[in-house]
């Protein structure tokens, strides 16, 4: 649930916003006010510290110069702001406050603006971003602007900092850098980064001053996504953060899809193969057992045979989510095709892993599978390998012989 505080004194514009927010967002809570004096009275009701952004009119009756906005800093809640009209002179006002962003109210697209602003800024809450200077101050400049738009964020002060901090810390989105800096520079810094993750995982934005476009494009030729120029308006580097995020997270929405099983919503092979890598590495770095096991349905053939497809469909979905909820969230569990399933286990104690996998085998055997007034149970055949090699593909290749030992050896069981 978010809340968001909504100041605007037009009826007909306060119910065109809520009506566009309650649309992009699920759940959201509204709290609107005509004007300065019912925001202050909101503002004693409410903590501020509950509401993740306000959407501000700029000229309401009782504050025409735009005090709402300070109002509302001084309550240190994040403004969106609201103007009719825009000049130069307006725009300079609006930022040297602390705001997220300033929309011009222009029919249903600035609407729609505002809700992506907001989404954006609800994901900030969650992204990291590493900003790499030497320069303390040219660092401080940079993160207090990050600050105000809610980023985690981490500083650096030379190339060799960053990149052991992106060691411990994988999770970093965004990389904004400096070119000049001793130990390791910006171009090195992109080009050390790029060996491990590629622009739709970590973005890099190289910043170099405006005597130098040469660097520039260097930057992007080491691998960078973008680079903005020094000195620069404040706005103008929201726009390439904000933009350069939504396209990684946009790519990533896509991956996700491209390696999503349609039928059970489980990871397909090529996802399996892809993080099945990443958690073998760090399983190696970690000295953590890494278990793999392939689990197939036994006679599934017959099922549908006897039953129809539909009811095959429906019992892949079903085991399909028994074998989600019987693992934990940073294990992967793939469906490999058909009726086969694959799972790699990291964290387990070996001695536990025969108990983990017999007590889903028995799960399965024990859940009814109903569809169309009928019942059926399903069993599984679970192979597996508990011996760390080192690649996927061969951990893959034992549980597969394991499984058909197997089925060899009657159905329903676990063979290791
Ligand atoms: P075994 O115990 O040896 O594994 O026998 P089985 O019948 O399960 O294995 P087999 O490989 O002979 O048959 C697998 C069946 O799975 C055949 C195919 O029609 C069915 N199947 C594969 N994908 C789907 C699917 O998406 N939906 C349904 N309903 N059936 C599927
Ligand atoms: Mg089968
Ligand atoms: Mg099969």
């Amino acid at each position: 649930m978010i809340k968001v505080l909504v100041v605007e004194d037009s009826k007909a514009y306060m119910m065109a916003i809520k009506r566009s927010l309650k649309i992009d967002f699920k759940d959201i809570d509204i709290c609107s006010a005509y004007s300065l004096a019912e925001t202050e009275a909101i503002l004693k009701d409410n903590p501020a510290d509950e509401f993740l952004v306000a959407v501000l009119d700029l000229n309401l009756p009782d504050a025409p110069d735009g005090e709402i906005i300070d109002l509302v800093n001084e309550h240190k809640i994040p403004a969106i702001v609201l103007t009719a009209t825009f000049t130069d002179e307006l725009q300079e006002f609006i930022w040297t406050r602390k705001i997220v962003d300033y929309v011009v109210k222009e029919g249903a697209h600035s609407l729609g603006y505002v809700s992506k602003r907001i989404k954006r800024f609800y994901k900030n809450l969650d992204t990291k971003i590493m900003v790499v200077d030497d320069s303390r101050m040219a660092r401080k400049h940079v993160i207090n602007l990050l600050e105000s738009q809610k980023f985690i964020l981490i500083e650096a002060g030379n190339g060799r900092e960053a990149l052991d901090f992106l060691a411990e810390q994988p999770d970093i989105k965004m990389i904004i850098t400096d070119y000049h800096m001793p130990v390791m520079d910006g171009f090195e810094l992109t080009k050390q980064v790029r060996k491990h993750y590629d622009p739709e995982t970590v973005a890099i934005i190289g910043i170099s001053s405006s005597e130098s476009n040469k660097l520039s494009v260097r930057f992007i030729k080491n691998g960078a996504n973008d680079f903005i120029t020094k000195p620069f308006l404040s706005e103008q580097f929201y726009c390439r953060v904000n933009q350069n995020l939504d396209i990684i997270e946009h790519v990533d929405g896509l991956k996700t899809l491209a390696e999503t099983d349609f039928l059970t919503n489980l990871y397909n092979r090529r996802h399996f193969f892809r993080i099945g890598k990443i958690l073998l590495d760090s399983s190696d770095r970690n000295k953590m057992d890494l278990v793999v096991a392939m689990i197939d349905i036994d006679h599934f053939k017959k099922i549908n045979d006897t039953y129809g497809h539909d009811m095959g469909d429906v019992a892949l979905r079903k085991i399909s989510d028994l074998l989600k909820e019987s693992f934990r969230k940073t294990d992967i569990v793939a469906r490999f095709g058909g009726e086969e399933f694959c799972v790699a286990v990291t964290n387990t104690k070996i001695e536990s892993v025969f108990n983990i996998f017999d007590q889903v085998r028995l799960k399965i055997q024990d859940t009814d599978i109903a569809y169309n007034n009928q019942t059926i149970n399903c069993t599984v055949s679970i192979g597996a390998c508990l011996e760390k090699m080192d690649t996927m593909e061969k951990m893959v290749t034992v549980a597969d012989k394991k499984l058909y030992e197997a089925k060899e050896g009657g159905r329903n069981r676990v063979v290791f």
